[in-house]
């Protein structure tokens, strides 16, 4: 596969991203990888389920894709048709019941709206952390022309962290609620799971070499002053400023793709 068509396919349960862009844990995996052009894996916790080359789908462990994996897998081939399009919000909304979430409510009382998944998102480089960047493929482009700009002026961007699907944003939630905290103590901190604009793809954490992630700090940086003189000059817009309507906490760091 060429990487100017590696993309992410989203599906209900499952995803599949270009073979050469897993990392692989283990010699035996890496072979196997390097001879397929897929992994299939499970949303939610990253699981490996299987390879494909061609047309050909080898399941990575015995019985990896029972039924119910097989039909999703059926409709990846859907989702990559339908490109940037939204997916359904139905599997999450069932999931926020079960974390005892109301969405009528929470939408209420931050402003914010649900975000629904694209089924496919673009590949945008890596992040700082060598992991593969996905944003919806219009702020792909818009965040490597506004990356060039901003090294033209001798300033480092770096990505931390662009598309989060809701099943890893229920995870943070879960390993956070089983940690003993609250659900307001959470949401004070992360947007529910599903009103993320991650979720869209079209949200972007930036940082700069040397700073830590996601710090209030970040402010303090040429790279923040540079992003509040240019990046609207590049579709791009700061979500949460100082005492913002939404009552999520400021972040520096997150930037929106609005488009240019
Ligand atoms: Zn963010």
């Amino acid at each position: 596969m060429h990487p100017g068509d590696w993309r992410l396919i989203n599906g209900e349960n499952i995803e599949a991203i270009p073979a050469a862009l897993a990392r692989a844990r283990g010699n035996a995996t890496a072979r196997a990888l390097a001879g397929s052009d897929w992994l299939i894996r499970q949303k939610n916790n990253g699981r490996f389920l299987a390879l494909r080359r061609g047309d050909i789908v080898r399941e990575f462990t015995r019985r990896a894709l029972n039924a119910d994996v097989r039909a999703d897998l059926a409709a990846l081939v859907d989702a990559d048709a339908a490109g940037e399009a939204s997916r359904p919000l139905s599997g999450l909304l069932e999931r926020l019941h079960a974390l005892g979430l109301d969405e009528v409510a929470y939408g209420e009382s931050t402003g914010l709206a649900l975000v629904a998944e694209p089924h496919v998102l673009g590949y945008a480089g890596r992040d700082r952390y060598r992991r593969p960047l996905w944003l919806a493929k219009s702020a792909t482009r818009g965040w490597q022309r506004m990356r060039r700009a901003a090294l033209s002026d001798d300033i480092v961007l770096e990505a931390i962290s662009g598309y989060r699907s809701h099943d890893y944003q229920l995870g943070i939630f879960r390993r956070k609620l089983a940690r003993g905290q609250a659900v307001a103590e959470i949401l004070a901190v992360n947007a529910a799971p599903g009103y993320s604009e991650h979720h869209g793809g079209r949200a972007l954490d930036i940082g700069t070499p040397a700073e830590p992630p996601a710090e209030e700090s970040f402010e303090r940086t040429p790279a923040f002053a540079w992003l509040q003189r240019n990046a609207a000059a590049h579709g791009f817009v700061l979500s949460y400023p100082r005492d913002n309507p939404h009552g999520i906490v400021y972040e520096p760091w997150h930037w929106c793709w609005r488009g240019a």
